[in-house]
């Protein structure tokens, strides 16, 4: 790789915008293409567990600046997983230890993706949707939008999630398994009066309750340690269950407005404790959204080229565990810094991809088993389909 090439990415989400930052501060010539139209629409969720995989991830692709900004606009640290009954009673909490004020250990999903875009500039072109790729004769690649235009890099990086433009043509093969869960995803802001209603054990870290049929909920709160521009403090509410528990089909489902959504949740747990009912009660109506829980299939290696993919582009991962946007950020840092040994001309540049996808793979995949694990211990019987997952989505 030399001082001239140039490397694209699809996807200005967690990975993408890792991987450009750690490539652009270094000085290497890097354009992402972001489908959506403002860096402001978000609609994927609301809280980001970050561990020590993705603290050191961070560490190594961003500045010392840019750093210390993601942390200062993440949550306040908390170190605590609970489990309870649908009726609160404990069955488990465990404290992690080392958490200190120098890590992050949750961010806002928007806040985080503002933070990530510093100093890149006009290196991110929003409401850009890349629709497909060709080599050239010359072995660049070359890229093209639905909006009209092409580009031109010696490296394309499908950093573009889980309905990965990149990935369906370079892969076509890949599957991602539906596993039959959906999630029911909102927050209540948290206000002196929302505050009052939080019982003591949700006040802290990330807990999950949960009943004998199949459903559970995750409640965290997300308390920033310096407010962004316009943000709240809040709590994330998410409601998981198979469409028969939650008594709607997919249809029904995906076309619900926000409001809808919220009454769902809340009827789900109609028989819970009265504290967990009133946090769905009084949680933002107009936040709610559905989900579907997939998990990427496992692919075998490829011949490498100058097209790659990370993240959840190859390795679609469950929220199980909270090691998706971990994962993607490890695979930033790992092809940021075989391509930045590719820019001081220690290896070819397909080298450089072959050796990040010889560690990112392998890392990926065994990742999503360990979620799909817990998943299983999650949902048990009743709820998760794991094994038999009811459709291979393309
Ligand atoms: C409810 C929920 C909770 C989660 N909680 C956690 C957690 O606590 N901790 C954790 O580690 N992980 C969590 N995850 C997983 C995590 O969000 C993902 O694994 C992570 O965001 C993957 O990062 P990525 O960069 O690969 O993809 P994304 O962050 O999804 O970014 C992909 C980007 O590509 C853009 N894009 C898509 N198609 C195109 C196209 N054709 N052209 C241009 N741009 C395109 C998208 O708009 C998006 O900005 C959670 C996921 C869900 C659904």
């Amino acid at each position: 790789m030399s001082d001239t090439e140039r490397v694209l990415i699809a996807g200005g989400g967690v990975g993408g915008l890792a991987l450009a930052q750690a490539l652009r501060h270094r000085g290497v010539d890097v354009v992402v293409y972001e489908q959506d139209p403002t860096p402001a629409t978000r609609s994927q969720g609301y809280r980001i567990h970050i561990d020590a995989n993705g603290n050191a991830a961070l560490r190594s692709c961003l500045s010392a600046e840019t750093f210390d900004l993601v942390r200062d606009t993440s949550g306040a640290n908390d170190d605590t997983l609970g489990s309870y009954t649908h009726q609160l009673r404990e069955v488990m909490t465990q404290h992690f230890p080392g958490v200190t004020d120098e890590l992050i250990t949750c961010v806002d999903r928007n806040a985080f993706r503002r933070a990530l875009l510093t100093g890149l500039g006009d290196a991110v072109r929003f409401g850009r949707t890349l629709t497909g790729y060709r080599v050239t004769e010359s072995g660049r690649v070359q890229v093209e939008f639905a909006e009209g235009g092409v580009d031109e890099g010696d490296l394309l990086v499908g950093a573009d999630g889980i309905g990965s433009a990149v990935r369906r043509q370079l892969l076509p093969q890949a599957g991602v398994k539906d596993l039959g869960i959906r999630c029911v995803y909102g927050r209540m802001t948290l206000t002196e009066a929302t505050e009052a209603l939080l019982p003591e054990v949700l006040e802290h870290g990330f807990n999950w309750v949960a009943d004998e049929t199949g459903c559970g909920a995750g409640f965290a709160p997300v308390r920033f340690r310096s407010r962004p521009d316009g943000a709240a403090d809040y709590l994330m509410v998410t409601l998981l269950a198979t469409p028969e528990r939650l008594g709607v089909s997919d249809e029904q489902l995906f076309t619900h407005p926000p409001q809808r959504l919220c009454e769902i949740a809340a009827k789900a747990v109609g028989d819970w404790h009265p504290q967990l009912m009133e946090l769905f009660a009084h949680a933002d109506p107009e936040t709610f959204f559905p989900i579907k829980m997939r998990a990427g299939e496992r692919v075998e290696a490829w011949q490498s080229g100058p097209v790659t993919l990370l993240g959840d582009a190859i390795h679609t991962m469950p929220p199980f565990g909270g090691v998706g946007a971990n994962t993607a950020l490890q695979d930033a840092a790992t092809l940021a810094g075989e391509l930045l040994s590719a820019a001081r001309g220690e290896k070819p540049l397909l080298e450089a991809v072959a050796a990040y996808e010889r560690i990112m793979l392998p890392h990926g995949f065994d990742t999503i088993d360990s979620s799909l694990q817990l998943a299983a211990q999650m949902f048990g019987e009743t709820g998760y389909r794991g094994g038999q997952a009811a459709a291979t989505l393309p």
